[in-house]
């Protein structure tokens, strides 16, 4: 399966300011040398040995997750304003996809407001979206975000077939394919999803302040955070902003540090990023991470940061 990431920030769309941008440019002229210059492969070579704040971006919409199946089921969690690119970019594929599978974590603003911008797909009627959700009443939930004056046409306007599924037994099937869920500890609640076929196991697990309960050893958490290739999981805050802001839902880099160590994850991806930071900030985390990784003697799980346009292969 191959993950790729729309959306990846918290809370709030966040575009770069034009100050950021004039920061990173005149970060990138301080470092450059004649030599830098001399053809275009200098030039390439120069632009790759750019530290990853400067040369990229962690990106700024709203959480959204594509999972490409081995047999190219479409699977998605969550419709933030990542899914908004997303559409457009899979209506240009050739054969273009008709069927998708919208998971829902839960109905926070970061997680749906992308919805009514789901175009084409949504508007087509040659698609079918078909969307998921532990929680009954998904349909009323995201018809009330469409209505007048909050959106200027209504769910029936979008031409796909459109089909709700409450989901209320421990697993889906999509293909080859299951998708597993559990509840985590979010105000309002949230959902995480492990999505498994022959070539791996993914979980997706964003808004959740990860308790101890997520660590017992018991049968039921050993059968869904075991045996994990790619674990993507909420790290909104720094230590400090986690005890300051128990019970708000998120949690620390360093604590999905320990979780993924614990769970023997092969790849964590931090996810779910403060609209307040910077990608020097971002990325300083997620070094951070890996300082405090070593720091504890756990050099087995490889630590990613969420950034729109990574993919990953299981
Ligand atoms: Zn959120
Ligand atoms: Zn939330």
């Amino acid at each position: 399966m191959k993950i790729r990431f729309w959306g990846v920030r918290g809370s709030i769309p966040t575009p770069l300011t034009p100050n950021e941008i004039r920061r990173k440019i005149s970060s990138v002229i301080e470092r450059v040398t004649p030599q830098d210059l001399v053809s275009p492969e200098a030039k390439e070579r120069f632009l790759a040995h750019l530290p990853p704040n400067l040369f990229g971006t962690t990106g700024g919409n709203t959480t959204s997750v594509e999972v490409r199946l081995k047999d190219g089921g479409i699977i998605i969690f969550d419709a933030g304003t990542g899914i908004f690119r997303f559409g457009n970019s899979v209506a240009k594929e050739q054969p273009t996809p008709r069927v998708f599978h919208l998971f829902f974590t839960h109905f926070h603003w970061d997680h749906i407001q992308g919805f009514p911008f789901f175009t084409p797909p949504a508007f087509d009627k040659r698609c079918t979206i078909h969307i998921y959700s532990p929680v009954e009443n998904v349909e009323q939930i995201l018809r009330e975000q469409m209505k007048p004056p909050y959106f200027p046409i209504s769910l029936d306007t979008m031409q796909a077939d459109i089909q709700f599924h409450h989901i209320t037994e421990p697993a889906v099937h999509i293909g080859s394919a299951t998708v597993r869920w559990r509840q985590m500890q979010h105000p309002g609640k949230s959902f995480s999803y492990r999505v498994e076929d022959s070539e791996g196991a993914f979980i997706f697990a964003t808004d959740t302040e990860l308790r101890d309960g997520d660590f017992a050893r018991t049968e039921e958490n050993r059968s869904f955070f075991s045996g994990v290739d790619v674990l993507t999981i909420d790290s909104q805050y720094t230590l400090d902003e986690a005890i300051e802001k128990y019970d708000w839902g998120h949690s620390s880099y360093s604590l999905a540090v320990d979780f993924a160590t614990e769970w023997d994850i092969s790849t964590l991806v931090l996810f779910h990023h403060e609209p307040l930071y910077n990608d020097n900030k971002m990325f300083s985390i997620a070094k951070s991470a890996g300082w405090y990784k070593s720091h504890i003697g756990k050099n087995n799980v490889k630590i990613l940061l969420a950034q729109e346009g990574l993919e990953l292969s299981l």
